[in-house]
């Protein structure tokens, strides 16, 4: 049996290893000039190979299509995962949040040892080669096109990825393939991605993270995503772990949603409330700007006593009940205004993409055309940062192999 498999990142890589195991004659082709560009970037560099957790909370974490993942998942693990590492001599480490590293934080380290096993297995990498196009012979995969010729194949797996990052190749190949070849493409969007904000304010704020805030997206009165911890301010809206993670929810839309932040979720309303009053109490005569200095960081407290539509020189011995009511509304309903996401370019990951109603759950081949089997991001799969889109990209390309 002669297996082609389409690009050289962590899906790829791992189904070519799973192909060439069963005794597969491999091929891996790939476009850029080494293998794992973007896995070389992952984790800013050091790597988040998977997530620690309980397999069975694995799918909580997954945004798009978990039940379509159990098969790949179950197969191939991530305690199996971390056991390839550790046997290919890449000692790892669990950080917080179960997240996983290598020991040495290089991600150089996990594609070496991907190389090794790939040589161990005789699998024959060609690099700086472009795939063009699948060959379907009588409705079945018999090869690729690429510079021009053809590459005869009995399997072709596709491992092309998404469409975020570009620059590390991943330009969407293996989408248009599948819908020329019939497949069902479910619409892309940017995701793990910052968002736009159209609120003035932001530059003021720009630069400013805050920690142990929780962050609220909903659409009309369902909560889409409310979880507590960090954001940024930057020049265009808003970043960090909160806010990618939101994304995932936010599924690339481009209005419609309602954002804001409790930037005091410790305290209930009642217990802010009174905290307020406190400090006023406390400091009759401060104005009310100097204050607040005791509950917000510097570049927030004019921002929030203009949405309170409060008098910053105003003495906190004066401010109205009405007023502090307004103030305590802004410190635990801080209004965000969401223009949309942000582009590929700045997305972790891509969502949407081959819709897995075209796709054998326990193989990963099309349901459409026999010998044809697609891997890792350029499915519609995706799920929250932690590690959990490697471990994605190497189950299903481990299954797809055919181990
Ligand atoms: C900055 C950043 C940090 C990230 N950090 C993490 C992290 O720490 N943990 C985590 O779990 N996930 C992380 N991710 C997400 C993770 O990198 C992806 O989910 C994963 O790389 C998807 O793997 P893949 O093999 O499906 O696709 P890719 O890694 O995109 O690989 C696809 C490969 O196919 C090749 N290719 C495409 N078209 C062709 C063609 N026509 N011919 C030949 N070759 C082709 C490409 O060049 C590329 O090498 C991060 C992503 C980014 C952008």
């Amino acid at each position: 049996m002669k297996t082609i498999v389409i690009g050289g990142g962590p899906a790829g890589m791992m189904a070519a290893i799973s192909a060439a195991s069963k005794g597969d004659e491999t091929l891996l082709l790939e476009k850029n000039e080494k293998l794992g560009k973007k896995l070389f970037i992952t984790g800013k560099g050091r790597c988040n190979v998977t997530n620690a957790c309980d397999v069975t909370d694995f799918f909580d974490s997954v945004c798009s299509n978990p039940k379509f993942l159990y098969s790949a998942i179950y197969g191939f693990d991530n305690q199996s995962l971390m056991a390839f590492f550790e046997e290919a001599e890449v000692p790892l480490k669990t950080e917080r949040g179960n997240r996983v590293f290598p020991v040495s934080d290089h991600s150089s380290d996990i594609i070496k040892a991907l190389e090794k096993k790939l040589k161990s297995l005789s699998v024959s990498i060609y690099l700086n080669t472009t795939v063009t196009g699948i060959e379907i012979r009588d409705g079945e995969a018999a090869g690729v096109r690429c510079d021009g010729r053809l590459i005869r194949a009995d399997r072709v797996i596709v491992a092309t990825g998404g469409l975020s990052y570009p620059s590390t190749g991943s330009t969407g190949d293996g989408y248009k393939w599948a819908k020329a070849t019939g497949h069902e493409i479910k619409k892309t969007y940017p995701s793990l991605v910052p968002f736009n904000l159209s609120d003035e304010f932001v530059k003021e704020l720009q630069g400013l993270t805050l920690k142990n805030v929780s962050l609220t997206l909903q659409k009309g009165k369902k909560i889409l995503y409310r979880e507590q911890g960090e954001l940024l301010f930057t020049h265009f809206g808003i970043s960090g772990p909160l806010v990618l993670s939101a994304s995932s929810y936010a599924k690339g839309e481009a209005g419609n949603f309602e954002l804001y932040l409790d930037l005091k979720p410790a305290l209930s309303e009642d217990v802010l409330d009174k905290r307020l009053q406190r400090e006023f109490d406390n400091a009759p005569s401060k104005s009310l700007y100097n204050v607040m200095k005791e509950l917000l960081p510097k570049s927030m407290i004019s921002v929030i006593l203009d949405l309170a539509q409060t008098d910053r020189d105003k003495k906190a011995g004066q401010v109205s009940r009405a007023e502090r009511e307004r103030l305590l509304h802004s410190l635990k309903h801080m209004p965000l205004h969401y223009e949309g996401v942000r582009g590929y370019n700045e997305a972790i990951i891509t969502g949407g993409g081959v819709s897995v109603k075209d796709i054998d759950p326990s193989t990963m081949e099309s349901n459409r055309i026999k010998g044809l089997y697609f891997c890792g991001e350029v499915l519609d799969v995706d799920a929250l940062t932690g590690g959990y889109n490697l471990q994605i990209a190497f189950s299903t390309g481990h299954l797809a192999g055919g181990v």
